[in-house]
């Protein structure tokens, strides 16, 4: 059997190599460490924690990653059961000793026979005799595959920069306040004419809120997140209000074309919401990626009248960090369009964070492994976790604001009771989240077995 081509041994290289090998497939792992090395590594191990040793909640009934640990480790995910061994104490959190994280992991992989480690880059389009290849290379793509990706993506389908503005809950939006309505009622993305969700400000709110936005903390570039520069239209929220008092109210704060219906009248200013995914659960807030501490953010933007209660799935962040426009290049089996033989995987897709990654390798894996084996490939039910982030990478996800997410239950299919009625707020995630189990289960059992494969 020929083998896949694995490019990156990182998070979601590893993952995808492992699951490979369990179905009985050989496989070429090229990582271009210790070579060559990129600004964010340190070590030659595989599957390196470049920064925090947290893979967050390991919370499997009230915390999305935490079910997306649980899911994993029943698919049999290498990157977990590496993780549950190098545990260490964090109270709810899956802190692990990152040097037997790592460890562990390479050496799993470097004793196992169908893997054959290639410590090289493969800095340019993998050659045509390669059938069968998942690009795993990470934020930190190596310059030359960077721009043989952007050859056959097209320019504006690959990004330098995630610029994430906060995106909310919209169940968690104080709609006695806030309404939806298009600037000028023109139909937008959606095609009605009150796609966006507005937020009202008075002169006094608005000034308050600049301040606090200039006043609040923000993270720094590392030096060399400095060497590349980022557009004018992605100009953190808080830099544009540096230029000045009114450069947000004549910027994305505008608030012509819009009356509030309290008032029937213009707003000083307006906070815009636009829908994040398919299902209609998430918002984000139009032009307010920033670079505002976390803690710091929650604190500003809820200063804002409609949000004073709101629930953020992810705050808002700006980080190097090379991803493709994945709903727009990737079929549902995370193949690119454009050239079918290479798949994609981890960061690059646009998934935000280490169990992320790990979790797209893992499915990118089964997909190459059933496809090499001429079987029948059918992708997770979009009601677990690992389904509803390669939905939301695949399609589920707006192609024109597409930016890094982290899981989240935004994500997944809202639930109802027997009756038809949504389930309570505070039974939500955790029905979600058994939901997710059971059907994980579910499909694992329609799967061929591994034994039976290999
Ligand atoms: P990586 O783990 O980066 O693996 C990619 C691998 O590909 C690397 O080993 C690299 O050497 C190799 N490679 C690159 N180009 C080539 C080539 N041409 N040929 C061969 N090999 C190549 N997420 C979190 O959850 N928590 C954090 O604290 C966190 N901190 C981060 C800090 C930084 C500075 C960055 C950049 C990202 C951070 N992330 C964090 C985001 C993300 O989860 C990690 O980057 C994660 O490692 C991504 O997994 P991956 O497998 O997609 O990429």
């Amino acid at each position: 059997m020929n083998p896949v081509h694995i490019i990156g041994g990182g998070l979601a290289g590893s993952e995808a190599a492992w699951q490979l090998a369990r179905r009985g497939v050989p496989v070429v792992l090229h990582e271009m460490r210790p070579e060559h090395t990129t600004n964010a590594h340190e070590t030659d191990q595989l599957a390196e924690l470049v920064c925090s040793n947290s893979l967050r909640s390991d919370d499997a009934t009230n915390n999305a990653v935490g079910v997306l640990h649980e899911e994993m480790r029943r698919c049999g995910s290498l990157v977990m059961a590496a993780a549950d061994d190098a545990k260490l104490p964090a109270g709810g959190a899956l802190a692990v000793d990152r040097h037997r994280f790592a460890g562990a992991i390479t050496e799993a992989i470097d004793h196992e026979p169908l893997i054959e480690v290639r410590r090289e880059a493969v800095d340019g389009m993998p050659p045509e005799d390669w059938d069968n290849v998942i690009v795993a290379t990470g934020p930190l793509t190596s310059p030359g595959l960077t721009e043989a990706i952007q050859d056959l993506t097209g320019e504006g389908y690959l990004s330098f920069f995630d610029a994430i503005a906060p995106i909310v809950y919209k169940d968690s939006i104080n709609f006695d306040i806030a309404w939806f309505q298009s600037r000028y009622d023109k139909p937008g993305p959606g095609g009605g004419t009150g796609d966006y969700i507005n937020c009202p400000l008075d002169q006094e709110t608005y000034e308050a809120f600049i301040t606090a936005m200039l006043e609040a903390e923000q993270t720094q570039f590392k030096t060399w997140e400095t060497e590349t520069p980022y557009f004018e239209g992605c100009l953190p929220a808080e830099v544009m209000a540096e230029r000045g008092i009114e450069t947000l109210r004549f910027g994305p704060m505008k608030p012509v074309g819009l009356t509030d219906p309290r008032t029937g009248e213009r707003p000083y200013a307006v906070v815009q919401l636009r829908q994040d995914n398919a299902l209609g659960t998430l918002y984000n807030l139009v032009g307010f990626q920033t670079k505002i501490r976390k803690k710091q953010q929650v604190e500003v933007f809820r200063m804002i009248p409609g949000l004073e209660n709101a629930e953020f799935a992810r705050l808002g962040g700006l980080h190097r960090n090379t991803f493709i426009n994945s709903p727009k290049l990737l079929d549902g089996l995370l193949r690119l369009k454009a050239c079918p033989r290479l798949r994609f995987a981890g960061q690059i897709t646009g998934v935000e964070g280490y169990v992320e990654s790990a979790a797209i390798g893992l499915l990118t894996g089964r997909f190459a492994a059933s496809e090499r084996r001429g079987e029948a490939v059918a992708p997770p039910p979009d009601t677990t976790t690992l389904g509803a982030l390669l939905n939301h990478i695949t399609g589920g996800a707006s192609d024109d604001t597409f930016q890094p997410m982290n899981i989240n239950f935004g994500l997944l299919p809202p639930i109802k009771q027997d009756n038809g009625k949504p389930v309570k707020r505070k039974e939500r995630k955790p029905a979600q989240s058994a939901r997710a189990l059971r059907d994980i289960d579910a499909w694992l059992n329609t799967e061929p077995t591994p034994e039976a494969a290999a």
